[in-house]
């Protein structure tokens, strides 16, 4: 590229290196990027004369976004409410991850395959809630394992720890909690402080996939104690969600959404961890105002 650019005489080269790939590909971090452009002035002729600084542009470094897969024939039945969603989207807003997708399915081997497949191609973070049971319609391992084309993996420790459950709980143990223990190959195993149900981390095509149990209590816990520490050491946390409110009263949405201009504007989240920027989910509040709300 380099070369290429020396060529033709441009200044500007673009890369379409992407965030998700730090942990696979060393070249594709932010810290090779810089060290990049500093050889590329010292290595071109314009460079070094001081004609023309070469600039090494990857506008889609941060481009990601989550999909949130919610497993469970008791939600789509509509028996209960998918809670763990919306939780999860708030969570990630905070670690600067934008949430483009929520999918809800039943405990069906098909509708499984067929959405993971989807999410990990165009989600760069995939988190899914529930199929970690310990039951024929807790699907998740097996599912993950298919679709990375690994076997699945006898696990010692989690195997101990769901006996250790049990055994406190002085219950026997049946035989197919087994399956409880097992990981697809290559995977990382998320303990579960809460329950028996460990949770798998691993990359299946473009994303970094985490299965968490659907019990909330279990999946909130193991967010904070499991996957938001390797959000961040797999360079997909971006900092913190800040958020600005303004007030506005006596017309609607349309109105305001004039006279805010810039301001209403949805920010890339990219930015959104900058110190002193002005930023915020405006449409989203701008959204909620009802001229009905200003009328005495
Ligand atoms: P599972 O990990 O599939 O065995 O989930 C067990 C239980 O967790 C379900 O019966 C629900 O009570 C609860 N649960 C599962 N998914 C969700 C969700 N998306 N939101 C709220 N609760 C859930
Ligand atoms: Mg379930």
């Amino acid at each position: 590229a380099l070369a290429w650019a020396e060529v033709l005489q441009a200044s500007d080269i673009f890369l379409g290196v992407n965030a998700v790939d730090y942990s696979g590909y060393p070249d594709c971090r932010p810290e090779y990027l810089e060290a990049y452009e500093r050889m590329a002035n010292l290595a071109t002729k314009a460079g070094v004369e001081g004609r023309q600084r070469l600039r090494i542009h990857a506008p889609l470094i941060r481009m990601t976004k989550a999909e949130i897969i919610s497993i469970g024939s008791e939600l789509t039945s509509g028996r209960n409410l998918d809670t763990n969603s919306a939780w999860l989207s708030r969570e990630l807003a905070e670690h600067g991850i934008e949430v483009g997708w929520h999918t809800t399915i039943a405990d069906d081997r098909a509708a499984n395959l067929d959405c993971f497949a989807a999410a990990s191609r165009r989600a760069g973070l995939v988190i899914s809630t529930g199929g970690l049971g310990p039951t024929l319609d807790d699907l998740t391992r097996e599912v993950l394992a298919e679709l990375g084309g690994v076997p699945l993996e006898f696990h010692e420790p989690s195997w101990r720890h769901i006996e250790g459950i049990f055994r406190n709980r002085n219950r026997p143990l049946p035989d197919r909690n087994r399956v409880q223990a097992m990981f697809p190959k290559g995977s990382e195993v998320l303990f579960n402080a809460r329950g028996t149900a460990p949770g798998v981390w691993m990359r299946l095509n473009n994303a970094m996939v985490a299965a968490l149990p659907g019990p909330p209590r279990e999946m909130v816990g193991m967010f904070h104690d499991e996957v938001a520490p390797r959000l961040a050491s797999a360079g997909l946390a971006r900092g913190v969600l800040v958020q600005r409110r303004i007030h506005t009263f006596g017309e609607g949405e349309s109105a305001i959404e004039e006279k805010l201009a810039d301001l209403t504007r949805r920010v890339p989240m990219g930015r959104l961890a900058e110190p002193e920027e002005i930023v915020g989910e405006f449409r989203d509040f701008l959204d909620r105002i009802r001229p009905e709300d200003f009328t005495s």
